[in-house]
């Protein structure tokens, strides 16, 4: 593996860089797999794990790599594949705000989701995330990906942050996981240094200033900011802060971080902190995280919504019946479709719809056909799913050909609409016909790899 040497020389100057071992652990070969559990989807078998990750309460590193794809509880978003450097943002979110409260949190720079996910899990009930993807072809994945996790209080936008600049004082939290250069993945993708030049540093450098120059309005006054990198490089990380601090009414806040984490805590020329994580230090892949609060004032924006679009009093009667509980929960249409989304929320998520372009929001139920509900997907993954529904429970074998989309032969005496369930989580929908079984898990997402 060779380094670029034009970035090992300019680490020389970050206080504590370890040039030895930081080539050393390159060059090791070591791989490490971690995963984080959805605390929504409490599973007894997830892969076995062999230890926490220390600055997680959901993280664990695991003896090897196993085959995800090929793992039904991981379709069913029973846990997600997931760095370990990087679920430290469940830190920079809980020591900066009381995520007992109601907030409303912007994740914008989101796919394929894992920082979602993450903040999906540690943020209450009564709290929404928008999860936002400016790339067209990535919104999927983190729209599938959204919908494994199965809670409502979520909706995802394919807006560039500038779009974002108009709704003024309205978050509470932004998170800005930003593209960058991506040296700290080089050890988990070396093909990554060949694409790894000086130029693209600077160029990283730019996109990341605009990027938090134009998210800065929708943040609250008191809010928090919190900006991220997989980049080694101080023009992306340090000089960021820099920037931030010399262009904005920040306060950089400095987080708590035991000793025996290993990261290291640095403060950029003006003062403002940043973690580093260190491959050689910590059991993770190169990350750098800093958190900030907005110190100015910030007018609230008034929502004003010129047209509601919600389903007729009877088509959510139909709805209502497949979910176990409609309390706190109101109705909204995305196209035909009926979607469950957090009642405290409704006119915020309408007015996103009208402001934004909104690809998800809640959980979408399904479209009324014939005074019944034609059910999604996704209803199948939610946790709002009514428990009483008429389910099957299905082997390993059953369960992968299912994902597979082929043709599933059991015995079920009863008709109509089925969970597909692996292990007591839903996977999907299947009819059931008498003498055949219609599969009706969505074919994009169906696993197209060949059993080992
Ligand atoms: N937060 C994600 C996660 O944890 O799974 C990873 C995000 S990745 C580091 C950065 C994301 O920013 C990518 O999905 C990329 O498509 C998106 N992006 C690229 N250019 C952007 C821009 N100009 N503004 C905002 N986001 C951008």
């Amino acid at each position: 593996m060779n380094l670029p040497i034009f970035l090992i020389n300019s680490l020389s100057k970050v206080k504590n860089f370890d040039e030895a071992a930081f080539i050393n652990i390159h060059q090791s070969g070591e791989q490490i797999t971690s995963i984080r559990i959805n605390p929504a989807k409490q599973s007894i078998s997830t892969p076995l794990r062999a230890a926490s990750v220390p600055w997680s309460s959901l993280g664990y590193y695991l003896q090897s790599r196993p085959s995800f794809t090929l793992d039904p509880l991981f379709h069913a978003g029973t846990y997600y594949v997931q760095e370990a450097s990087s679920m430290f943002l469940e830190q920079a979110v809980k020591q900066t705000t009381d995520t007992s409260q109601p907030l409303l949190v912007l994740d914008l720079c989101a796919a394929p989701g894992g920082k979602s996910t993450l903040l999906q899990s540690i943020i209450s009930k009564e709290s929404l995330l928008v999860s936002n993807e400016v790339i067209q072809s990535r919104v999927n994945i983190l729209k599938e990906n959204i919908i494994k996790w199965g809670s409502s209080n979520v909706v995802v936008t394919n807006n560039d942050p500038k779009d974002f600049t108009k709704l003024s004082g309205l978050f509470d939290i932004v998170v800005i996981d930003a593209p960058c250069s991506g040296s700290g993945l080089f050890r988990r993708d070396p093909e990554a240094i060949n694409e790894w030049s000086e130029a693209n540093v600077q160029l990283c450098s730019q996109r990341q200033q605009r990027i938090i120059a134009d998210a800065w309005n929708c943040l609250k006054e008191d809010g928090v900011l919190i900006y991220s990198t997989c980049s080694y490089s101080t023009e992306e990380d340090e000089e960021l802060l820099d920037w931030t601090v010399q262009r904005l009414k920040v306060e950089g806040i400095r987080l708590k971080v035991e000793q025996e984490w290993n990261i290291d805590e640095v403060q950029s020329a003006t003062g403002a902190y940043g973690y580093r994580f260190w491959p050689y230090k910590v059991k993770g892949e190169g990350f750098f995280i800093a958190a900030f609060r907005k110190k100015e004032a910030t007018d609230e924006l008034r929502m004003k919504i010129k047209k509601e679009t919600v389903p007729s009093k009877q088509d959510i009667q139909i709805a209502a019946k497949w979910l176990q509980s409609t309390e706190d929960i109101s109705f909204i249409l995305q196209g035909q479709n009926i979607a469950a989304i957090p009642a405290a929320w409704h006119h915020t998520i309408q007015f996103l719809m009208q402001e934004l372009k909104v690809r998800y929001a809640g959980t979408e139920l399904g479209t009324i056909a014939k005074n019944d509900l034609l059910p999604e997907h996704a209803l199948a993954l939610s946790t709002l799913i009514n428990q009483h529904i008429f389910f099957v429970e299905l082997n390993e074998e059953q369960a992968l050909t299912y994902l597979r989309k082929n043709d599933l032969h059991i015995d079920a005496s009863q008709k109509g609409w089925a969970l597909a369930r692996y292990k007591g989580m839903n996977l999907g929908w299947m009819k059931l016909l008498g003498n055949r079984i219609n599969n009706y898990y969505p074919k994009e997402y169906r696993i197209l790899k060949a059993p080992l």
